[in-house]
């Protein structure tokens, strides 16, 4: 191949790679954003679950609040069937001793009155955390949503522009030799997603590692083209061509 055509073969190839840069780009993004999604559906469910359990605690004070009320109910219930048979009893001994029981029983009830009202303060407490819990969900859930349809809309716009590269990429590879662009193709896919890079200030702009003036002449004789030693990427001189 004459160094004309050589020129003309790497000049098509930076052309091609500008098309691969983007297809790689946006390939990746295609496969990054739904990862996005996920994460924040995983965030949402976890709110959704932690709204449970609060739920479940609120289940559980209710009952607890339902036991002590028998509770209460029972000994309520007890105190008056003594206070029944205090005027019944015959002796004075009897009497002190059921008066001192009855005492007994209304220091229960009250304890279990204190015990009531304790479990009503924490029934509100928690009313209000489920009510603030399901607040949040609700705004997380239209966060979310906003969130997915715009992650989806930009899919589809990356699926469009992917179409439309894959045409050019079509027409740009039409105009390289195929020996070159299997080459070419080979490190693409090696080297993720750049293949063709141009030497700067002595440096591959593919692997940042020097580039030695013997290689740099070989690049300027255009028999070939030539790769870089270290990275194997196509390399080119950009004021040369
Ligand atoms: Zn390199």
């Amino acid at each position: 191949m004459q160094a004309i055509q050589l020129k003309e073969q790497i000049r098509n190839l930076i052309e091609l790679q500008k098309i691969d840069t983007q297809i790689y780009a946006l390939k990746e993004e295609k496969e990054l954003r739904p990862k996005e999604i996920e994460e924040k559906e995983k965030e949402f469910e976890e709110k959704k679950k932690q709204l449970q359990i609060l739920d479940k605690q609120m289940q559980d004070l209710l009952k607890e609040k339902k036991d002590k009320e028998l509770e209460l109910a029972s000994k309520e219930e007890n105190l008056k069937k003594m206070q029944v048979q205090l005027y019944q009893l015959k002796t004075n001994k009897e009497y002190t001793a059921m008066l001192k029981e009855i005492e007994g029983v209304k220091a229960d009830i009250s304890l279990i009155e204190d015990k009531i009202l304790e479990i009503l303060d924490r029934i509100d407490a928690k009313k209000i955390e489920i009510e603030n819990g399901k607040r949040e969900l609700v705004n997380e859930e239209q966060k979310f949503n906003t969130e997915r349809s715009k992650i989806q809309a930009r899919i589809k716009e990356i699926e469009d522009t992917l179409i439309n590269l894959e045409s050019q990429r079509k027409i740009a590879t039409s105009k390289i030799e195929s020996q070159i662009l299997a080459q070419y193709e080979r490190i693409l896919k090696n080297r993720e997603g750049l293949a063709i890079v141009k030497v700067n200030n002595n440096a591959c702009q593919g692997c940042n590692m020097t580039v030695p003036p013997q290689v740099i002449n070989l690049i300027k004789m255009y028999e070939r083209i030539i790769s870089c030693e270290i990275c194997q990427r196509l390399l080119y001189l950009e004021e040369d061509l």
